[in-house]
């Protein structure tokens, strides 16, 4: 059996349940297990031993009493930074909530406290989940565990970081064009985005509102299907979030979908650019696939090309509009050094905000201004919806999609950090899924010759997380990539 802070929720939840273990002392080995190595890892921006070990002592006394909550009820799960949880510091890791701390739990954080979970620290991300590298926090740059010079990816970085180093059981990220998917790859863990509107967005601090949703990061397939299953669900508190007529259970779900599958591959995401070690990886998974008798569907998603600058107008515009509200006034930083109303508001968002933030509000506000709104935003619009067509053709031949998470591996630490079009190039495979609103998952697939993971993306249907898993587990216990862990 690996540590206990190795393991699966589905394997700890089995030892309380059986009472040969404790949430207390699950979570001081967590604990012990993070000073041990955060001074390394940098996954967390806040974090609060004390307060986690009274919750495990509140779980462990209501399995004392026969009254768990079910299978994360005790178990350890870390939080990005963005997701409110009462009380505690909600920074997005920005200066300009520096001081906030959260008057209420987010939807999704309410949905966990009622299943049980232990809610443990706050993890590092890219500022205003604005990155792919973790380096855009305000606080600190988080590392790889499988290689400390290089980037945990991002932006939920800190949160993909955590588990491979088993500093978390599970996590939960968000992913506005990437951010699970990428750094699970990068890191060698399982990370999950949702169909849009699934997951309640109330609470989680809005990136891109028609595209950011919050979703599992685990060891396992089966660790994200457990956790999904608290996550969703109609929220009057979110007009976007949506009702699914029946909630298949996913975990019981996987005992049924075996398959074989269609599956398609689309042949624009093997050309330039991709790491010709990450391309091989990926061909042999869908090679294994075709073994196990699954129909491998050459597939083309023509437009997919244009999902990076589309992103770039969709979500910067978002975004500007959404951070317009951080002005020194209502709350986050206020600068001391004003003299009049409008260098209030300009200098509390000079000082607050860091160099990509700002970056971005300058071009989501340009492509929303007069004069070049029809060029630009309205057209982007447009060719958002000829992507998500492209997509509903694949899908009328095909289960599910198959294509890698990231052009490349793990890059080092500063090797993108001056070149923002480099970076974002980073989500050439994820973004589309966004601007579609489907849900897509990153599991590991393997290793580079110089051991660092390889995470294959699959694809599902809008609402076909069911069927989605159930791809990704299939190939999951065949390989047990998720066995081997990081030696810190
Ligand atoms: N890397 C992309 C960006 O920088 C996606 C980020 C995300 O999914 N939050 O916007």
């Amino acid at each position: 059996m690996p540590e206990l802070y190795h393991q699966t929720i589905a394997q700890l939840s089995a030892a309380l349940e059986a009472g040969s273990l404790t949430s207390v002392a699950l979570m001081q080995a967590v604990i012990e297990r993070t000073e041990a190595v955060e001074p390394q890892v940098k996954a967390f921006i806040h974090r609060d031993a004390e307060d986690a070990l009274q919750q495990a002592h509140a779980s462990d006394e209501r399995r004392a009493s026969g009254n768990s909550l079910g299978p994360l009820d005790g178990i350890p799960i870390g939080i990005k930074d963005i997701l409110a949880v009462k009380g505690q510091p909600l920074r997005c890791a920005s200066k300009m909530l520096d001081n906030f701390v959260s008057p209420y739990d987010a939807t999704v954080i309410a949905q966990l406290k009622a299943a049980g979970a232990v809610l443990w620290g706050r993890l590092n991300m890219d500022e205003f989940a604005m990155g792919s590298s973790t380096e855009n926090s305000a606080y600190m740059a988080t590392a790889n565990p499988w290689d400390l010079d290089r980037i945990p990816g991002g932006s939920s970085g800190g949160s993909a970081a955590a588990i491979a180093a088993g500093q978390a059981i599970a996590t939960i990220g968000t992913d506005t064009g990437g951010s699970i998917r990428q750094p699970a790859a990068l890191c060698g863990v399982v990370g999950m985005k949702p169909t849009y509107g699934l997951v309640s967005r109330y609470g989680l601090v809005a990136f891109a509102s028609s595209l950011d949703q919050a979703g599992p990061m685990t060891r396992t397939v089966e660790d994200a299907a457990l956790l999904l299953q608290t996550m969703l669900g109609k929220d009057p508190l979110d007009s976007t979030s949506i009702a699914m007529p029946k909630v298949p259970d996913f975990r019981a779900e996987l005992k049924h979908r075996k398959g074989p599958w269609k599956l398609g591959v689309p042949r624009e995401f093997f050309g330039d650019g991709i790491d010709p070690e990450v391309k091989a990886n990926i061909e042999a998974a869908i090679e294994w696939y075709r073994a196990q008798g699954s129909e491998i569907v050459d597939i083309s998603l023509p437009h997919a090309h244009l999902s990076v600058p589309v992103y770039y107008i969709v979500a910067t515009a978002e975004a500007s509009s959404n951070l317009a509200r951080f002005d020194g006034v209502r709350y986050g930083h206020r600068s001391v050094a004003v003299e009049d109303a409008l260098s209030l508001f300009t200098q509390s968002r000079g000082e607050g905000f860091g160099d990509e933030v700002k970056r971005r509000i300058i071009l989501g506000t340009y492509v929303l201004s007069s004069g070049y709104y029809d060029a630009y935003y309205l057209r982007a619009q447009k060719v958002r919806t000829l992507i998500r067509r492209d997509f509903e053709n694949a899908f009328e031949t095909v289960d599910a999609i198959l294509s890698p998470t990231s052009p490349t591996p793990a890059f080092k630490r500063g090797e993108r950090s001056n070149d923002p079009l480099a970076m974002y190039l980073s989500d050439i495979y994820t973004i589309a899924v966004n601007l579609a609103g489907l849900p897509a998952l990153s599991l590991p697939s393997g290793f580079t010759s110089n051991g660092l993971p390889i995470g294959l993306q699959v694809i599902g249907k809008a609402f076909g997380e069911a069927d989605l898993f159930a791809v990704a587990q299939a190939y999951e216990q065949a390989h047990n990539f998720h066995l081997v862990t990081a030696e810190l």
